[in-house]
């Protein structure tokens, strides 16, 4: 059974095609600029530009024709309503057309789900899911993936990019805030919120702004100890959630994951604790249709579909809203 996933929450437009648990296809055009951030309308109106190339790229890259598609999944929550609109539509013509069934999945549920397919070992994990919008400790208890821990304020990566483009470095930040840090070794004090077990971001970013401004800091120290400081905040919520649902796994997700050092951070906290860490190739981590089509399957295969009648997305629908009935 060939499945075809369309990401379209934000600034990705991504299509993966997967054939059972092979991925034939992970392809995907993402908005970027060299100054200033994300526009909603600009992100509505490039995947409105180039939904059609993206996909006709990811039938070739997977050798099948449209025809070949046994079952249409897109992302209908969270995100940016008109970013979702555009999925949506997508997913609709090509399900009227090819008289195939459709099934809107949740973005974040996604993540998790790709993570337990690529690895077999992960049964049961914490997901760390760290990505532009979204920061959230999810596990799977009672039905339900369970949100253990949050941002009270802004995503990370949003944070992060919030910084990158205050000193000029355009859209999207973090790799380049990621090689500044790599310069420094040179700690710099920061506020450290975390709230029980909630992050939050708004006071560090004023602060590193400050700092900035002063011209008395290096960028590159700002940078390392800005990295330091919240990726800390969030592997220190992450074990807390791990110790409390009693679970050794930790998987990662969101393209804030693609750093390297926070990888390390989570590598050396699952080794303190005897757990295991699992990180998904950066294709992956970052939004991308492959898990879009993963979760679309697993529903599926589970009886559910979506009607055309009942047809909606839910930019602020949140994780703990999905019943698990798949699992
Ligand atoms: P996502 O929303 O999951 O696709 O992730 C996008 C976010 O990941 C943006 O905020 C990026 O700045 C951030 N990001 C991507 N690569 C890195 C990296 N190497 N280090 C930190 N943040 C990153
Ligand atoms: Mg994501």
């Amino acid at each position: 059974m060939i499945t075809l996933g369309i990401e379209s929450t934000a600034h990705t437009f991504g299509i993966g095609i997967i054939k059972d648990k092979n991925v034939l296809a992970n392809v995907k055009d993402s908005f970027t600029t060299e100054s200033g951030g994300m526009i909603p309308s600009e992100l509505t109106r490039h995947h409105e530009e180039i939904n059609e190339k993206v996909i006709d790229d990811a039938l070739k890259v997977a050798k099948i024709k449209i025809t070949d598609i046994d079952l249409i999944s897109y992302s209908n929550a969270p995100g940016f309503g008109g970013c979702l609109s555009v999925g949506q539509d997508v997913a609709l013509k090509f399900s009227k057309k090819l008289n195939i069934p459709m099934v809107g999945v949740h973005h974040s549920v996604a993540h998790l789900e790709i993570g337990r397919m690529l690895f077999p070992k992960c049964k049961d994990p914490v997901l760390m899911y760290a990505s532009g919008a979204n920061t959230q400790i999810i596990a799977y208890e009672g039905k339900k993936y369970r949100v253990f821990g949050e941002t009270l304020d802004q995503g990370i990566g949003n944070m992060i990019d919030s910084f990158a483009r205050y000193i000029g470095l355009g859209f999207p930040g973090g790799p380049k805030i990621e090689e500044l840090a790599l310069k420094s070794k040179n700690y710099i004090e920061l506020p450290y919120n975390v709230k029980g077990m909630d992050v939050n971001f708004g006071g560090i970013l004023t602060n590193i702004k400050r700092k900035f401004d002063s011209k008395e800091y290096k960028v590159e120290d700002i940078c390392f100890s800005l990295q330091e400081t919240i990726f800390a905040m969030l592997v220190e919520v992450t074990e807390r959630a791990m110790a409390h649902c009693d679970k050794d796994e930790l998987l990662l997700g969101g393209g804030v994951a693609c750093n390297k050092r926070l990888q390390e951070m989570c590598q050396i906290m699952c080794d303190e604790r005897g757990a295991k860490c699992f990180v998904p190739p950066n294709t992956v981590l970052v939004d991308n249709g492959v898990m879009i089509a993963w979760l679309g399957r697993i529903m599926h295969d589970a009886g559910y579909k979506t009607d055309y009648d009942k047809l909606d997305y839910y930019p602020y629908q949140r994780t703990d809203d999905i019943d698990v009935f798949w699992r």
